[in-house]
């Protein structure tokens, strides 16, 4: 991984040292970002920045799809079929649309 950039320097970096943390002279192994001491933690602020990033990206991408999810199911439910073994295939669809759905919520609660 690439070291800090000005971006996240400008945003991760400086308000950590004005609000007070210590600047350690040890490197992030994993990106090179000075590490960071505050309350007795030592921590990379530059990795803590891009997980925390990553996470909410990811999360947008969870509400995309269920957002999706959710309207094919209202379309599926608006529009029945009256043979009853299509009607089985529908509800198959629709159960595990469903049961995706749960499963999104439950990942969203784990955080
Ligand atoms: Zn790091």
């Amino acid at each position: 991984m690439k070291g800090p950039t000005e971006e996240e320097i400008r945003n991760v970096i400086m308000p950590l040292m004005l609000s007070g943390a210590k600047m350690l002279d040890r490197h992030c192994p994993r990106c090179g970002s000075p590490l960071f001491e505050k309350d007795g933690r030592v921590f990379c602020p530059v990795c803590e920045y891009r997980e925390r990033k990553r996470k909410a990206e990811m999360k947008e991408e969870v509400k995309d799809v269920e957002e999706r999810l959710r309207e094919k199911l209202t379309q599926l439910a608006n529009s029945l079929p009256e043979d009853i073994e299509e009607l089985e295939k529908h509800l198959r669809v629709m159960e595990k649309i469903i049961d995706l759905l749960e499963r999104y919520k439950r990942l969203e609660g784990s955080e």
